[in-house]
């Protein structure tokens, strides 16, 4: 099997947030936590994206990671890889966007690399180089104040050159809409004055088409989910993937006892548990004895290995904006959530032990510990159970087959629980 796209993301939301729209647009693709062993074994699929944290971490590493994740791509065949940046280009001007870029133009031997964080469905347009976040440029945007990176400067031009290696140029709106020959004759202009990095204008999704049209005469591009879209469009167009074959591959039910595991406290996750009980026995644990020991976690899984056989099961940690604002102040916020966290991958790892192999999770960080428990290498994106959470199936995982559902805290509607386990047969 050969990809048709590789893709490395810096964050694991948005490798999530990229499989996602890849699937959406055909493609059959998997998504990978962090760069996976050369043996793992892959199913027939389009694209990989590889999930890394490296969008604030030392330059140095997230270049090394980068390229890692690069070659593995490269190693099954993925002729175009898609460095996936966030839409709002959170860095700082020591990096990491421009020397990632810089080292993996070094290793694709492109002279020139299309760079647009442009994604119009999310409110993420680039016009004359400037980053507009919905009707404001990017440094009049809540992003002036974000805590790691804040952004002051919203011409991506000078951004990305202050970062990079390279001489950075643009493609404007002007010619990106007279279509992939004008863009092309463009960059090899940029190109012939040494010019390494193109900032390219998109308003619209046929921005991006023509976009990812013209990305895949070369071997490495720069930008955010929508440019993802405009190379799937392009790719499906081409022929070289097979548009709709996305939720075939994971239909295939996978059966056993089903679990929901609740560790986010927003109000739509609390409105969601509280729906749920017509639905599922459900299982408030005390937050309080969480942190004081383990007991609380024997306690969840005794609960659980009595009803699991019946029917699904939900066990919450959640509790109410003053409980949380208590316990925090009782025991810091830090350590509150990483006891929590932590239970709750306990209480994943015991479930999944019992022969769990269905389960759903609320909350970003919860989902992440218990991912990162489970050691499981990666996911085939499936169905959206809601706007922008798929099912998804494991790969490579030591248990064997199971499907999940991670969820960040606000997403789903009010029955969320219940409308993913009907996806997850
Ligand atoms: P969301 O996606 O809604 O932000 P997360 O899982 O990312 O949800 O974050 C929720 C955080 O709150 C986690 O660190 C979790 O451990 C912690 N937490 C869960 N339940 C409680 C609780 N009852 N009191 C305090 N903190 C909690």
């Amino acid at each position: 099997m050969k990809l048709a796209l590789g893709c490395i993301a810096d964050d694991y939301t948005g490798a999530s947030d990229l499989a996602n729209t890849l699937t959406r647009a055909g493609l059959r693709t998997v998504q990978t936590i962090g760069v996976p062993s050369e043996e793992l074994d892959l199913p027939d699929v389009d694209a990989v994206v590889v999930s890394l944290k490296s969008r604030s971490i030392e330059a140095g590493l997230a270049v090394s990671r980068s390229r890692a994740a690069d070659k593995w791509l490269r190693g099954r065949g993925a002729d175009h890889v898609l460095f996936k940046i966030c839409s709002t280009f959170d860095s700082t001007d020591a990096g990491n966007i421009g020397p990632v870029m810089d080292a993996l133009r070094a290793d694709s031997g492109d002279t020139i690399v299309l760079v647009t964080p442009a994604f119009p469905e999310t409110g993420r347009t680039v016009y004359q180089g400037n980053l507009f976040v919905g009707s404001v440029p990017l440094n009049e945007s809540p992003l002036k104040d974000h805590p790691l990176n804040p952004m002051h400067d919203s011409n991506l031009v000078r951004v990305l050159a202050r970062q990079s290696k390279t001489e950075v140029g643009l493609v404007g709106l002007a010619t990106v809409v007279r279509g992939p020959e004008a863009v092309r004759a463009r960059l090899a202009d940029l190109s012939d004055k040494g010019v390494g990095a193109a900032i390219v204008d998109a308003v619209f999704d046929r921005d991006l088409e023509t976009i990812g049209e013209v990305a895949l005469d070369q071997r490495l591009s720069v930008g955010a989910s929508g440019i993802g879209l405009g190379l799937a469009r392009a790719l499906v167009a081409a022929g070289k993937a097979k548009a709709g074959a996305s939720s075939a591959l994971s239909e295939s039910p996978v059966g056993g006892p089903a679990a929901c595991l609740a560790g986010s406290c927003s109000q739509a996750t609390l409105q969601q548990i509280a729906n749920a009980e017509t639905d599922m026995a459900v299982l408030h644990l005390d937050p309080e004895q969480i942190v004081a020991g383990k007991g609380e976690v024997r306690r969840a899984l005794g609960w659980a290995a009595q009803r699991i056989t019946e029917g699904p099961i939900l066990i919450a940690s959640s509790s109410t904006p003053d409980q949380v604002a208590a316990l925090q102040s009782r025991h810091g916020r830090d350590a509150a959530g990483h006891a929590i966290e932590q239970a709750m991958a306990d209480v994943a790892e015991g479930l999944v032990q019992s022969g769990v192999r269905r389960l759903v999770i609320a909350g970003g960080e919860t989902s992440g510990a218990v991912v990162d428990r489970l050691g499981i290498p990666g996911f085939l994106v499936g169905a959206e159970i809601a706007a922008g959470v798929p099912v998804l199936r494991a790969v490579g995982a030591k248990e064997g087959e199971m499907v999940l559902a991670l969820k960040s805290g606000n997403f789903g509607g009010p029955r969320f629980f219940s409308d993913a386990l009907d996806l997850m047969r």
